[in-house]
């Protein structure tokens, strides 16, 4: 699905002596590389604060604690998303609250969310899935308007960039109260290991941040709050500063397989390609198609025998998941996601696809549905 070792064969050298560095230097733990890194990310960004953390499910966590979220707040997020969203929420014991997804964006359905505010909602969570913004203008009037937060997951839209009605732009996570990411290897920006971050412009939502993902430490051993552990590592924060100069790149890479894709395509009646909404950019995290009277485990084998990687992002609904059922949730209830489980197929997706590799791909696809 990726191809990690020719994109890091480009940047061997610097990769190389950025690692050479920290190891010389001995500075494993908060060395200068993780302000660096996260110095020119707020830059990149456009916001205030970078706070990096260990991985994406950290960064989610930390936000919500750092919000002062409490067991019985009610918490809205998509039923069509990667379980650590809504992993996060059980876990703190914050009620998570399903909603639909709509079905050409695969993004949290606003309409929804707003029927699904009640007294004890304390937070709206969307997910910016496969790398392109949920709708954010209207997430964010109406959060304003039954004073909610806004926590971005935006693990696979990091880059991404929304245009306002007005024109105005931000980049995806810095639009809400708090955004939280991941540098996964296989993410838009990934590292060689494991790390995340939450981005905000609120000082004292950073500070609380902080603060949390150092045990609750504002001085040394001074605790002023249960915190966690969650760092990122020096090396990874020195080659995620090498690869944040060449995000936007990656972007294109991305967007040009995707073109790609569209064309061969676009007009066959079994296939449904991505819809991509004019006021934002998209960053193809995952390229997702959906079939339409395709036996889609039989095309998955054919594609495998041709040694094409074809992934199924997500086959169940997080309703539908042992751990997360409820007795508030039942089959039939978010219709569009159980769709989509059943009918999705995400295909290559990386910085480092031919035009060859793509039009075997899309010959094999082809070959298949008819
Ligand atoms: C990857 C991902 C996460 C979690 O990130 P980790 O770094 O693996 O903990 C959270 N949400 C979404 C939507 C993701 O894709």
């Amino acid at each position: 699905m990726v191809d990690l070792k020719s994109q890091y064969e480009k940047i061997k050298t610097e990769v190389d002596s950025a690692i050479q560095n920290v190891l010389d230097t001995t500075t494993f733990i908060n060395g200068p590389a993780v302000k660096g890194f996260a110095s020119d990310l707020e830059h990149y960004l456009g916001v205030k604060h970078v706070i990096p953390c260990a991985n994406g499910t950290d960064a989610l966590q930390i936000a919500m604690m750092a919000l002062g979220l409490k067991p019985g707040d009610e918490v809205i997020t998509a039923d069509f998303t990667y379980v650590a969203t809504a992993e996060v929420i059980a876990l703190l014991g914050l009620t998570p609250v399903l909603v639909d997804v709509y079905p050409d964006t695969f993004d949290i359905d606003v309409q929804a969310i707003e029927k699904a505010i009640t007294s004890k909602t304390r937070a709206i969570v969307p997910v910016h899935l496969f790398g392109q913004c949920a709708d954010m203008e209207k997430i964010t009037a109406l959060a304003l308007k039954h004073n909610l937060f806004v926590i971005e997951d935006v693990a696979q839209a990091i880059g991404a960039e929304y245009t306002f009605a007005d024109g105005a732009k931000k980049r995806a996570g810095t639009i809400g109260t708090i955004g939280c990411t991941s540098f996964f290897p296989s993410k838009n920006l990934g590292c060689y290991g494991d790390g995340g971050a939450m981005y905000t412009d609120d000082d004292n939502l950073a500070n609380a941040c902080r603060m949390i993902a150092n045990h609750g430490q504002s001085v040394q051993y001074i605790h002023d709050s249960i915190g966690v552990n969650s760092r990122l590592d020096s090396i990874q924060a020195a080659i995620l500063k090498i690869k944040l100069k060449h995000l936007d790149e990656y972007a294109v890479a991305r967007n040009n397989a995707a073109a790609l894709y569209d064309m061969a395509f676009a007009h066959h009646p079994k296939l449904k390609i991505p819809t991509r909404v004019k006021n934002l950019t998209h960053v193809f995290h995952q390229y997702t198609l959906q079939l339409k009277n395709v036996d889609r485990s039989k095309l998955k084998e054919f594609l495998t025998a041709k040694e094409i990687p074809a992934m199924i992002y997500y086959p169940i609904p997080l309703h539908l998941q042992k751990a997360y059922k409820d007795a508030r949730y039942k089959q039939g209830d978010f219709p569009v996601t159980e769709k989509l489980c059943n009918s999705v197929m995400s295909l290559p997706m990386h910085t480092e696809l031919t035009k060859e590799t793509i039009n075997y791909i899309t010959d094999s696809v082809l070959e298949f549905v008819k």
